[in-house]
């Protein structure tokens, strides 16, 4: 089949849900795809930040095989040798103290909403239920989620919404303690906002939103399903500012594109669940967690973090270097950077696409470089050349 096949047959088979381009990617290795076409991309979208070792890693690719010879799944009745490995990897370099998994970030969040809530509830507190949450943020999906992201184009139809969010400004700390009251159980926040433009919390924001949470008695969750796990250059983004979260979230890179979501707390927050309050058919499913075990283990060993800042380094400077009268500003923290422009992105990125390197917007406005973390120099090299080439090309 031909990428026109298959884009036919999807118009035809599959709910209309996604502005899909033409092109149907069935092969990977690394940082490069191939289309069903034939045609080969530098991958700088890497499944939105999924895929941090590339595709087809061969260690990740062993992992899975050997653990799908063993057993696939078994229900979260029983004890699951690779998720118990997972959590105690992710308790081990997090310092925070137990974790759940899920599927996706969505349900990670939905994970944290329903434990912050819960948590309170334990107390006899159950009156302590809102949640402060920022606008242009995103949390996923879910109706809870949707309503707890901060951009209405989500929430639109849907309604009615579930009631309990508020939202702040992001980087302004005095609007979350205007919206501190007695009813407050959590503040929700991208420590780098993703699908809101890439845009990086001011240390001092997030510092002073721990002692914010601190001094009304409330939770710190951090949303770090994009920015974590590897992606800005620390294995969490809360590690950057000396503070710890009560409450992280992760999914996409998790599982280096094997789909699983995890919500890690300390111990206060995580005693508000008990048995029965929680819970996920596949979550933390063998399959899925063998897959973790092996992208947590490639990331903690030797020297791939430095890599990481180095690389990531290596490309913000080349892309600082660009030269064009439409680009504002570069930003974000490593591997996760916005280009924002005064115009939109989507031609661009459609002329990008055409001459072989996937890009993905964050916004109508910001070109995101969320590339596999293994990346190397002379991709990055490739990468910026064909976008200097794409701005060339591109009138607007
Ligand atoms: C992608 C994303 C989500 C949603 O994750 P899904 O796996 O699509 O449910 C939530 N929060 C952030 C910050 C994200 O980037």
């Amino acid at each position: 089949m031909t990428n026109n096949d298959i884009a036919q047959k999807g118009q035809q088979y599959v709910m209309n849900t996604y502005g899909r381009f033409p092109i149907a990617p069935v092969r990977g290795k690394g940082s490069y795809l191939w289309d069903a076409d034939g045609k080969q991309y530098l991958d700088f979208v890497g499944g939105i930040a999924v895929c941090i070792l590339g595709h087809c890693n061969d260690e990740l690719i062993k992992a899975l095989e050997v653990q799908s010879q063993q057993l696939w799944h078994v229900s979260n009745l029983y004890w699951i040798q690779p998720q118990v490995e997972a959590a105690e990897k992710l308790v081990r370099e997090s310092g925070l103290d137990k974790v759940f998994f899920c599927n996706s970030g969505a349900e990670a969040n939905e994970a944290a909403i329903k434990l912050a809530r819960k948590y309170f509830y334990r107390k006899q507190e159950a009156f302590r239920n809102e949640i402060i949450v920022f606008k242009d943020s995103f949390h996923g999906r879910t109706l809870a989620t949707v309503t707890a992201t901060g951009q209405t184009k989500y929430q639109e139809g849907f309604a009615p919404l579930p009631g309990g969010f508020v939202h702040a400004e992001f980087n302004n700390l005095a609007s979350v303690e205007r919206l501190v009251n007695a009813n407050t159980c959590a503040v929700l926040v991208e420590p780098v906002q993703g699908e809101g433009g890439i845009k990086p919390a001011d240390p001092s924001f997030l510092i002073g939103l721990r002692k914010l949470c601190d001094q009304a008695g409330i939770l710190l969750i951090f949303d770090e399903v994009q920015c974590g796990m590897g992606r800005t250059g620390s294995l969490f983004a809360f590690q950057h500012y000396g503070i710890k979260p009560d409450i992280i979230t992760l999914a996409k890179g998790l599982g280096g594109g094997f789909p699983i979501g995890a919500m890690v707390a300390n111990e206060k927050a995580s005693s508000g669940f008990a048995p029965g309050d929680h819970a996920s058919t596949f979550g933390g499913n063998l399959l899925a967690t063998a897959a973790a075990n092996q992208v947590l283990d490639i990331l903690c060993t030797g020297n791939f973090m430095q890599q990481v800042i180095e690389s990531s380094e290596y490309l913000k400077n080349e892309l600082d270097k660009i030269i064009d009268h439409r680009i504002i500003e570069t930003r974000g923290k490593g591997f996760m950077l916005g280009m924002e422009f005064n115009c939109e992105v989507k031609g661009l990125i459609n002329i990008c696409l055409q001459k072989g390197l996937l890009l993905v917007g964050a916004g109508p406005n910001v070109l995101r470089f969320v590339p596999p973390l293994t990346v190397n120099e002379a991709e990055i090299n490739q990468a910026v050349d064909l976008l200097k080439e794409a701005l060339k090309e591109w009138k607007i």
